[in-house]
């Protein structure tokens, strides 16, 4: 039998995005470097001992704060992807002209730190429009990983809206027809990003949701509903999927002391110890063991070469 592929992605969000989505600014006492300084390096030390090679999509602001950090990360065998310039909230939100600079600016940094193409993008929040795969194809890029294809989508909003006290407000889910998107990965129209076409301008990659339950699958959920929902899940994704995607936020592994600032403790998960963190870490990398870990360029490689996957 073919082994099962696995993708670990990275969301490279920084403190600072994290406060700015929240209307909060940093109070004196924020640590801001923690994420490049603390977080990463740990990533990079679990994926060695584990065999993965991830994708991370990456802020081209903070690249250029930290180009020692990606440099080592694509030293190491991960892909370097596309997260814009400047991680705007409401970046579906944005006209044609600032959503093309966030990601063509993008693209340069990241180019010019590994000296290697970026041919993969995720938009902040999954919130994308009906511009954005037209300019990521017109700027030669190979992969979208930015439709959540859940049904849960409205619910899953509310929840993080009352969970923030209501600071943080999300466009995702506005149009309701993303969840009804293909689970798996497809070749979309580039205008209606939800539907599937004849043309293999560029490949969507949406991140693993369960089928049936439309629970998303990913770090967060299992720092938010623990173990017994994370077993669940991925007992049905093994009887559905050959693919699955499993996405990240690097500031998942930064101790609640090395940031310092606790009107982040909303996020799930953010006051466990550095322990516990590893821990759950050590858990989901465990239960990866047997299948095969690529980078999305990777995967994006496999399905434009071998049509006979796409059936
Ligand atoms: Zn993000």
């Amino acid at each position: 039998m073919k082994k099962k592929i696995i993708n670990i992605s990275i969301d490279i969000d920084n403190i600072h995005h994290y406060l700015k989505a929240r209307n909060y600014e940093p109070t004196e006492h924020t640590k801001l470097g923690s994420i490049y300084n603390y977080a990463l390096p740990r990533m990079l030390d679990l994926f060695e001992k584990y065999n993965i090679k991830a994708t991370f999509f990456t802020v081209g602001e903070d690249a250029l704060k930290y180009p020692d950090v990606i440099k080592l990360m694509h030293h190491n065998g991960h892909e370097i992807a596309n997260h814009t310039l400047n991680h705007h909230q409401h970046f579906g939100e944005l006209q044609y002209s600032d959503m093309e600079y966030e990601i063509l600016e993008c693209n340069k940094i990241l180019e010019d730190i590994t000296g290697d193409k970026v041919i993969g993008f995720r938009a902040p929040g999954w919130n994308i429009n009906n511009n954005t795969l037209s300019i990521l194809k017109e700027g030669g890029f190979k992969y979208d990983s930015s439709v959540f294809p859940s049904k849960l989508i409205p619910i899953l909003n509310l929840f993080n809206y009352v969970t923030n006290k209501g600071r943080m407000k999300s466009n995702l889910g506005k149009n309701m027809k993303i969840g009804f998107a293909s689970k798996k990965p497809y070749y979309p129209h580039l205008e209606n990003f939800w539907k599937k076409s004849n043309q293999n301008e560029i490949l969507e990659i949406p991140p693993t949701v369960v089928p049936f339950l439309n629970l998303p699958f990913l770090g967060t959920s299992l720092y938010k509903f623990g173990k017994p929902l994370f077993k669940v899940s991925k007992t049905i994704i093994d009887l559905y999927y050959d693919l699955i995607l499993y996405e990240l936020h690097a500031i998942e592994l930064v101790g609640f002391e090395e940031v310092n600032d606790n009107r982040l403790s909303v996020k799930p998960g953010f006051k466990f110890s550095l322990k516990k963190k590893i821990d759950l870490y050590n858990y989901f990398l465990d239960s990866f063991k047997g299948l095969e870990s690529k980078t999305l360029k990777e995967v994006s490689e496999i399905y434009y070469e071998n049509s006979v996957i796409l059936k």
